[in-house]
């Protein structure tokens, strides 16, 4: 078996990893030149890698092989492990499969297409943000919100559909549901995951519920209503994901006229981290039809890392800039003996752990400091008051995912229930704003993330949670100090630890195993709690 094995995976890997690479160049090259034959051979060459997946014969070659379990080479086990995930979600009926994509871009062209009716005047997503988070007329409010709620019942019914269709799937497949079905492809136990929000839910909600005090005190008065009219409109935000505005801190001045780009090479340089290769193979600033966003890609899984950005010298693009960066390294230093197939991050949430506990410096005022962006004295009054932005944003973000978790979880256990009453009891219950007397609508459906990324969103949270996680171990276990605020500026024994124990791996072990093999426990929300909740 471990014979047949190895013979699979030469195959696999002679059609894989060149394929793979090509098709991540075209994408590389279609999200900077923005031209449709770039974006058409982009969609072709990943069209060709899912067909390798969803072949009938190859799976049944690993499936015989796992049943046999046969294999007693650890690596080689891990190998067919995460093969055999790969393969199995795609052993779907290609017309069920096809049927899936063809519903899913249908409710995506209705969310392009639709826009909000405020006032009989039609505006974007990114106006009723605007409006949402500028205006202190209630009823100017009110109307925003509404007029973007409105998208709800436009899609609702066909999300219904597409969570039922994915259920299918899922059963043919061997799963309960499709929520399941995707934890578990991920190798993320349901059950785990489901106690890791339970217990963040039992640290954060004393401080959320007092912080949340502090957000309402600040809205009322703002906004000039009582207390208790505060209404879903008021928190500036479509969904209160994202924190209130409420301290005075503008952390833009600090990066005004500044190389954004050079600070990160200064500051990645300073922990060991030789980014100036990746730096030159990047496409970091604004060009007509480029993505507007940022990312960044393994082309190869052998070194050959890129980012895409569009830098302007303000915090954003510096948080951004350090965040995609904290990827690359990741990719960069993933061990190169590596099986090809293993030569990937733990889990998509573990390079996001990177990613965010470096993107956080970006307010971090000793990193201010270190980065000769301003004095101490200055730095000692802004540190407070930045920091006060970060736990909220960290809060505020950290119960709406509570709120997206458990309603995935509900819905794909039973789509006939009530659905608009599930969102907004979870609402109320975990983000502590009341439902609009009498509303009974989907507002649920109005988050696109619910019909195009599903059961992902519960990952940015766990990627919160193993930022602080490493933070803690490296301040006290790597640097032995109790000051839980560092840059890690100037300390290249850091950036040693995370190489070695979070980046060469791979996907050697599975995600859990490899966060107990670095820092001694396994995934917690402890050290969240104790960075953002205390
Ligand atoms: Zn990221």
């Amino acid at each position: 078996m471990e014979k047949d094995l190895r013979t699979f995976i030469a195959k696999y890997d002679s059609v894989v990893e060149p394929l793979q690479k090509e098709s991540n160049l075209a994408y590389w090259t279609a999200s900077i030149s923005g031209k449709a034959e770039d974006w058409k051979k982009s969609e072709d060459l990943n069209i060709k890698l899912t067909g390798i997946y969803s072949n009938k014969e190859d799976f049944a070659i690993l499936k015989k092989i796992k049943e046999s379990d046969a294999v007693k080479d650890t690596l080689l086990n891990r190998e067919l492990e995460v093969l055999y995930n790969s393969y199995l979600g795609n052993q779907v009926d290609t017309a069920k499969l096809n049927a899936v994509i063809k519903m899913q871009t249908t409710i995506e062209q209705k969310f392009s297409n639709f826009r909000a009716d405020v006032g009989g005047k039609k505006i974007t997503d990114n106006d009723v943000e605007d409006i949402l988070k500028k205006s202190t007329n209630s009823t100017e409010l009110q109307q925003a919100w509404e007029g973007h709620k409105a998208i709800g019942p436009v899609v609702a019914g066909d999300i219904i559909n597409l969570v039922k269709k994915r259920n299918e799937i899922a059963k043919e497949l061997g799963f309960n549901n499709y929520h399941e079905m995707s934890l578990k492809l991920s190798e993320q136990d349901p059950a785990e995951i489901s106690s890791l929000f339970d217990e963040l839910d039992n640290l954060t909600r004393d401080s959320f519920k007092s912080l949340k005090t502090e957000i309402d005190d600040y809205l009322a008065k703002r906004d000039n209503v009582k207390k208790e009219d505060l209404m879903p409109w008021h928190y500036q935000n479509r969904y209160f994901q994202e924190a209130p505005s409420m301290y005075n801190v503008d952390l833009d001045k600090y990066y005004k006229g500044q190389n954004i780009e050079k600070l990160a090479t200064d500051y990645y340089s300073s922990i060991g981290f030789d980014v100036a290769g990746m730096m030159a193979k990047s496409d970091l600033y604004e060009k007509p039809g480029k993505n507007q966003h940022a990312y960044c890609i393994d082309i190869d899984n052998l070194g050959d890392v890129r980012v895409l950005c569009n830098i302007k010298p303000n915090a954003s693009w510096m948080g951004t800039m350090l965040h995609e960066f904290g990827h690359a390294n990741y990719d960069k230093y993933i061990d190169e003996k590596l099986p090809f197939c293993l030569r990937n991050p733990a889990h998509t949430f573990t390079t996001e752990a990177i990613a965010m506990f470096f993107g956080r410096m970006s307010s971090n005022a000793q990193f201010l400091v270190d980065m000769k962006l301003t004095d101490t004295a200055d730095a000692h009054k802004v540190a407070g008051e930045s920091f006060k932005v970060l736990r909220l944003e960290q809060l505020v973000f950290s119960r709406f995912v509570q709120v997206m978790y458990r309603f995935e979880k509900g819905m794909y256990e039973n789509p006939d229930q009530d659905l608009n009453k599930l969102w907004w009891d979870l609402v109320e219950k975990y983000q502590m704003i009341k439902r609009p007397a009498g509303r009974n609508q989907p507002d649920w459906a109005t988050k696109i993330h619910i019909a195009s990324y599903p059961c992902y969103y519960h990952n940015y949270q766990l990627g919160e949670l193993l930022a602080s996680q490493l933070n803690h171990y490296i301040a006290a276990n790597v640097l032995k100090s109790d000051d839980f605020r560092q840059s890690y500026f100037g300390k290249p024994e850091v950036g040693a630890y995370l190489r070695k124990n979070i980046f060469m791996p791979g996907e050697r072990w599975k995600w859990n195993e490899m966060i107990e093999k670095a820092t001694g426990e396994k995934l917690t929300p402890k050290y969240y709690s104790e960075q953002f909740v205390k």
